[in-house]
């Protein structure tokens, strides 16, 4: 099967085609037992939408298929494949894309502004493209379907929760499907007796804990923005300030400005590149150094935490942008951990800066060990899509 990848955001469409063998599918919305890497035939991005180079997610699609089409000559897909950030209570598996589902994304919006509008103009562009060629979204909230009650519920009137399907959903979930799997294959666990704490650190950051290769906590809640400091989002605030800061007059729409883009890394050292953030701290900015602080102390007790969660994790994941790439961050991040007996390999930690493969950065006298995996969210989109096409 030729499946098309897409991640459609406001600004950039990231696409990717994958040729998949269909036996190797997973079934959707569980944790495959085992991995079956499929090949990837094209790998790209098309930048700035809304802007200056392409007009909107349609033209967005038309340059990537002249893209595709000058690499690999005509491609025919067999299906399509969407990240879709927030899927609600409503979906509990990912879904083959129809009107009430393309609708309950949109209804979605509320909770993810930033996110479900851009997912669905990728949806209705590819729909127009192609019409008739099966559309699969594949949800963020999904692998986040196991957290038990204690850990998604809020501690809020049960009748409020109910009337507004207020939880704790969590998101990143392909992310931490792919990374949990590779994770357990790298130590030679069985997936469903690896217990681990993942940290997922890119410009949107969060924690999971898995037991049993299934996620029983997680960081972001209703939405993206709980949990650890990320790259414009503070993560975990006390609700008390938001409601004083409306009471100094700061309207919805201005919250959602701070919240979901000026605060987070960008706030505090005024740039959400944690490469110049870095090297500026390693220069002596105090705004720099104090951003890396805050960021990798929150990780750092999110970790403890999800020690406790997971009931003891046999490892420590880091994956994505920054997870992948800062040997620094997770230098700040891990030195905390010291009092749980947890180390990193200081040469084997800095050489780890754009791992290709899984690898272990942990001193030999750690408790656990510490691993980075490099994410690949399309390889379980590619699989759900797969499964969910082949399954109809
Ligand atoms: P997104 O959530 O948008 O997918 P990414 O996972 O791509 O984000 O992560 C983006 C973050 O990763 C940025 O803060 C960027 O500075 C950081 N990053 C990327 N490459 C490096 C690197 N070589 N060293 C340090 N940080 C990096």
């Amino acid at each position: 099967m030729l499946i098309l990848v897409i991640n459609s955001g406001s600004s950039s469409l990231k696409y990717q085609v994958r040729r998949m063998d269909p036996d190797s599918a997973g079934t959707a919305g569980e944790v495959p037992a085992a991995g079956i890497r499929s090949e990837v035939l094209a790998d790209g991005s098309i930048e700035e939408i809304g802007e200056r180079e392409v007009g909107d997610h349609g033209q967005a699609l038309d340059a990537m298929v002249e893209q595709l089409e000058a690499g690999l000559g005509r491609v025919e897909f067999d299906a399509v494949g969407h990240r879709v950030v927030h899927g609600g209570t409503h979906f509990d598996c990912h879904q083959l894309i129809d009107d009430d589902v393309l609708r309950t994304i949109d209804e979605l919006a509320a909770l993810a502004p930033l996110h479900n509008p851009p997912n669905a103009e990728g949806i209705r562009a590819a729909g127009r493209k192609w019409p008739g060629l099966p559309q699969v979204a594949v949800f963020d909230t999904v692998f986040h379907r196991t957290l038990p009650e204690h850990a998604w519920r809020y501690a809020l009137p049960a009748e409020l929760q109910e009337r507004h399907g207020l939880r704790r959903f969590g998101f990143h979930g392909s992310s931490f499907e792919y990374v949990t799997r590779e994770a357990a294959r790298l130590l030679g666990t069985p997936l469903e007796k690896f217990d681990a704490v993942i940290a997922h650190v890119g410009n949107g950051a969060s924690a999971t804990a898995i037991s049993g290769g299934r996620s029983v906590d997680t960081s972001m809640g209703f939405t993206p923005l709980e949990g650890l400091v990320m790259g414009t989002r503070p993560g975990d605030l006390d609700p008390g300030l938001l409601l004083y800061l409306q009471q100094q007059g700061y309207g919805a729409d201005r919250l959602q400005e701070l919240l979901n883009r000026d605060s987070g890394l960008k706030g505090l050292a005024g740039s959400n590149d944690m490469r110049s953030i870095v090297k500026a701290a390693g220069e002596g900015d105090s705004r720099a150094d104090m951003a890396l602080a805050v960021a990798s102390y929150r990780l750092a007790k999110y970790i403890g935490a999800y020690h406790v969660a997971c009931g003891g994790a046999d490892a420590l994941v880091f994956t994505a942008g920054i997870g992948e790439h800062s040997a620094e961050f997770r230098r700040r991040t891990v030195d905390r951990l010291d009092m749980l007996g947890v180390r990193l390999d200081a040469d084997a930690n800095a050489a780890a800066e754009d791992p290709q493969e899984p690898c272990t950065i942990s001193a030999a006298e750690s408790v656990i060990p510490v691993l980075v995996v490099p994410t690949e969210e399309e390889q379980i989109i590619a699989e759900a899509t797969a499964a969910v096409v082949t399954s109809r």
